[in-house]
């Protein structure tokens, strides 16, 4: 986190950060390594700061190794390769990749609106759905409320719109409930959280498509319509507003919330946006209780289970959990071959403190506690093109529905 901050801090300072006409970052010429360390990670942080890098995120190597992917601006690349670290080239120029995610584009109505080109008109001229066109590029956000809006209207008797607390910057923290033949709040909840992360842009829109398929398939399939009738899906697909409001309009590489840091004591947890999904994960696990919890993140291809602040501490149904993912990640790969890592957070990715899967394990159990991180594997990273979003929507369907059948 301390070369986010110090990166946008400092940014504007640097020769050669290029801003772009409405006053984004471009990252123009940056370079993206996985790096090779030993344990030390914190020289190898020390390192990063002093070459005003950015982490965009690391994993476990073998042991006592671990692999770190940054991106290292153009005027720290000698610097960098003085340093003479094991690593490989991501990407041989960020600012490319951030252009091949198309430019973000407005929400674009109704299927009603659609002239039956549409593989989806049949059941849009009854339900009018928004356009599956969303799910061909990125969004403002302010469209992503608007999306919501049009979900929640396509399933008037099934759904309402939700909010679990306020951002920092006053943003409500806004999603969707939706259920089935036994009423509202009937049934235990399958509780999903978008875009903790700001950067992990392809989470939130696989998030709304799983909703969008929910909604869209309740009437035509078994699957979706049990799964429906039996649990209550709690779905907020972006849960760090503000963080994501700023990569659109800053700093795309932006992760954390927009709290500002002083007077508080940084311990996991305590920003507004924690502090209204956490409560409001409470009162599901008080009410019904919780039968799944996922968390989405990007990028890496892992399903994750818990725990992540020990690689040696067990959940009491650890190895189901553990079967369940690995089984998750077989459907997930018969969609469109894409290969999903599966395990426990500590071992599989780096221990982690405070994570949330951790949370709905010990605190407000749930039954699955899951962190998935999405496409890819680092090769456009958080950047992921327009054109990827509807392939990751099509395999995490397939998993989910793997997993609602099975669990
Ligand atoms: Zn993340």
């Amino acid at each position: 986190m301390r070369f986010l901050r110090a990166v946008c801090f400092i940014a504007p300072l640097v020769a050669g950060v290029q801003v772009d006409r409405r006053g984004r970052e471009v990252y123009h010429g940056y370079k993206v390594f996985r790096v090779l360390t030993d344990g030390d990670t914190a020289d190898f942080e020390a390192q990063l700061e002093s070459l005003s890098a950015i982490e965009l995120s690391r994993n476990r190597g073998h042991i006592d190794t671990q692999h770190f992917d940054i991106a290292v601006p153009p005027e720290s690349l000698d610097a960098f390769h003085a340093l003479n670290y094991e690593a490989e080239t991501l990407t041989e120029d960020l600012g490319a990749d951030i252009a091949l995610e198309g430019e973000l584009e407005p929400f674009p109505g109704l299927e009603t609106s659609v002239s039956g080109a549409n593989a989806n008109a049949k059941v849009a001229a009854a339900a009018a759905l928004p356009s599956f066109s969303w799910f061909s590029a990125y969004h403002p956000y302010a469209d992503h409320l608007t999306f919501l809006k049009s979900l929640q209207a396509a399933f008037p008797s099934n759904s309402e719109l939700i909010t679990a607390g306020t951002s920092f910057e006053g943003r409500a923290i806004q999603g969707i409930h939706l259920w089935g033949s036994g009423g509202k709040a009937s049934k235990p909840a399958i509780y999903y959280h978008g875009n903790v992360h700001a950067r992990e842009w392809i989470t939130s829109m696989t998030v709304e498509y799983i909703t969008y398929q929910l909604i869209n398939n309740y009437n035509n399939d078994t699957a979706v319509k049990a799964v429906l009738d039996n649990y209550d899906f709690y779905i907020l697909p972006i849960v760090n507003p503000d963080g994501f409001v700023y990569t659109q309009t800053t700093t795309r590489l932006w992760r954390k919330n927009r709290q500002t840091r002083s007077g508080t004591t940084g311990a996991p947890g305590d920003t507004p946006e924690n502090t209204g999904i956490r409560t409001y994960g409470d009162k599901l696990g008080a009410g019904k209780g919780i039968k799944l919890y996922i968390d989405w993140h990007s990028y890496g291809q892992y399903i994750l289970t818990p725990y992540g602040y020990s690689c040696s501490a067990k959940a009491p149904n650890q190895s189901r959990q553990d079967t369940l993912a690995k089984n998750v990640g077989a459907a997930i790969a018969q969609v469109h071959g894409t290969r999903f890592t599966t395990g426990q957070t500590c071992s599989t990715l780096y221990a982690t403190a405070g994570g949330s899967n951790d949370y709905f394990t010990d605190v407000t159990p749930a039954e699955l506690a899951w962190a998935i991180e999405l496409r890819d594997t680092g090769t456009n990273g958080f950047t992921l093109p327009a054109n990827q979003i509807i392939p990751s929507g099509e395999e995490s369907w397939a998993g989910q529905k793997y997993l609602w059948a099975n669990f």
